[in-house]
């Protein structure tokens, strides 16, 4: 298994990890882009947002749910957070596990980049 975020998944990589179910893990993103910088994976190995399909949608939800619990952990509900999906090349997608960026802390600018 060479996936970093299923190896994170199983424990065999560290990872600061802050919510879990059984669905999905939350866990710090190590390099942060704002004072809190999360990331949600599905349990299930799901390349990007591009392989989402009937079969397999619902677990997109569960990642929006879940940002909404991270959130209010980390004390974002208030004042708002940001979730980013990226896909490919264009999309900026640099690891190869579906994830949902959560960040929040400061003001996001719109566009982003
Ligand atoms: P992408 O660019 O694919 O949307 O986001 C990948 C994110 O994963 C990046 O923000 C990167 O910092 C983060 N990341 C990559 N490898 C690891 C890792 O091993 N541990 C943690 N905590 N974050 C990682
Ligand atoms: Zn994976």
């Amino acid at each position: 298994m060479t996936c970093t975020f299923c190896q994170i998944i199983e424990r065999k990589i560290p990872a600061d990890i802050i919510y879990e179910d059984e669905y999905v893990v939350a866990f710090r993103d190590k390099n942060p882009m704002a004072p809190v910088h999360v990331l949600i994976i599905p349990r299930e190995h799901i390349a990007g947002p591009l392989a989402f399909d009937g079969e397999n949608s619902e677990l997109a939800g569960r990642l929006i749910a879940a940002a909404a619990a991270v959130a209010r952990q980390e004390g974002l509900a208030d004042d708002g957070y940001r979730l980013v999906m990226n896909q490919g090349r264009h999309g900026g997608q640099s690891v190869f596990h579906v994830h949902l960026h959560v960040l929040g802390g400061r003001y996001m600018k719109w566009p982003p980049g």
